[in-house]
């Protein structure tokens, strides 16, 4: 039973160009809805706000609530195939909460010793894609060497960790401040890392990696494939995850990379992937990831921004490079909406009996 009569839903309200704001959405309030026969009610904890959602915001539909990866508590059942107290991840997104029929929420496991928070991180859709993309775009060998950009963030730090478990040579990543470049150092684990902003990537990466690199993750595109394609040796691979330096680029895609056809001469291969087709790598993650979890020898790295009314600030923070690891929206102790519109906060009479 959940203790709230009102829920709040964010809603794209308005197109960006450029860089979005507060004023392209909107919190919605309503009452909490009941669960039909065989769904179930889903209180919310913890929310995960991507760059993905950056390029949805020119496609999707506005005045609906905003999609995305989510983890809640079953407070109210109607299907025995959702039991109440289950913890599920689901995709219904930006809202407080959610009901929801079994083929949308996956019952998650409980792996001891290992936060819930790094099934949105490490374990989660960040994790996973960092993980296909080293084993199965880029086939990372041991000993191989690799440049990882955006190396700070969810995708990147996974990325470090994880190749670094597999047996990689040198990691070299880019990051957006010196902060980030001395985690990815100090703690992540990289053998060298430089911040972009102080130069152009191509100089700066040759510098990290004077011997050349044999993968590529890219996760930014732009100046930051173009210094890849470059320092690659002949036959490496390039992984392409997303490209974060144009997303909010008001001018469109950059006029970088300028050198594809080395792609040519030095027998590169350059694919991209959507971590959505390969679901079927999850139970593979677990397994790799979870005993290093366990024993101390990996870590999710999140930021995590406390009250579902700071989801969309926590979600411009992302994008201006504000987090380190992922970025996380957890429901926190206090209200809900940390707004300031509160939600009501007494048991929901007449609610539907759980069968
Ligand atoms: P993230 O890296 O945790 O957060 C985004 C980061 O992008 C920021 O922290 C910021 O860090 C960096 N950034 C912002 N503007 C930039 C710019 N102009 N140039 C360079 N860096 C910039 O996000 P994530 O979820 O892990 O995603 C990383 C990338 O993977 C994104 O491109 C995303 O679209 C992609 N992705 C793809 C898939 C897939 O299925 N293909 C799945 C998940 C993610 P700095 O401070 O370092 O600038």
């Amino acid at each position: 039973m959940t203790t709230h009569t009102s829920s709040l839903t964010v809603h794209q309200t308005a197109r960006p160009h450029g860089f979005p704001t507060r004023a392209h959405f909107a919190f919605v309030e309503a009452p909490v809805p009941a669960p039909d026969p065989g769904t179930a009610l889903v209180e919310n904890l913890y929310w995960s706000v991507d760059p993905y959602h950056r390029e949805a915001m020119d496609v999707d539909p506005l005045h609906v609530p905003v999609e995305g990866r989510t983890i809640g508590r079953i407070v109210e059942s109607r299907n025995p195939a959702l039991p109440e107290g289950a913890i599920v991840l689901h995709r219904e997104g930006w809202r407080t909460h959610a009901v929801v029929r079994p083929e949308q929420a996956r019952r998650l496991p409980v792996f001891d010793g290992v936060p819930l928070s790094a099934h949105l991180g490490i374990l989660g859709g960040t994790g996973l894609s960092a993980y296909v993309a080293l084993t199965r775009i880029a086939r990372l060998q041991p000993g191989e060497d690799l440049f990882v950009s955006a190396a700070a963030g969810g995708v990147g730090t996974a990325a470090g960790r994880l190749a670094r478990l597999m047996g990689a040579g040198r990691i070299v990543g880019s990051a957006g401040s010196a902060a980030k470049v001395d985690h990815l150092l100090r703690e992540v684990g990289y053998d060298a890392a430089f911040d972009y902003h102080d130069g152009p990537v191509a100089a700066q990466l040759t510098a990290a990696a004077p011997d050349g690199i044999d993968v590529y993750l890219d996760n930014v595109g732009g100046d930051h494939l173009e210094g890849a394609i470059t320092a690659l040796r002949p036959h490496g691979r390039i992984a392409w995850c997303g490209a974060v330096g144009q997303y909010n680029s008001p001018d469109g895609p950059p006029a970088a990379p300028r050198n594809l056809f080395d792609i040519v001469e030095k027998s590169l291969r350059l694919e991209g992937f959507l971590v959505r087709d390969h679901a079927d790598a999850q139970q593979e993650l677990y397994d790799f990831a979870v005993p290093h979890l366990r024993a101390g020898r990996l870590r999710s790295d999140e930021t995590v921004v406390d009250g579902f009314g700071n989801i969309v600030d926590a979600f411009l923070a992302m994008l201006r490079g504000d987090n380190t690891g992922k970025m996380l929206v957890r429901r926190g102790a206090g209200p809900l909406a940390a707004d300031g519109t509160g939600l009501a906060s007494t048991p929901r009479s007449g609610a539907a009996a759980a069968s």
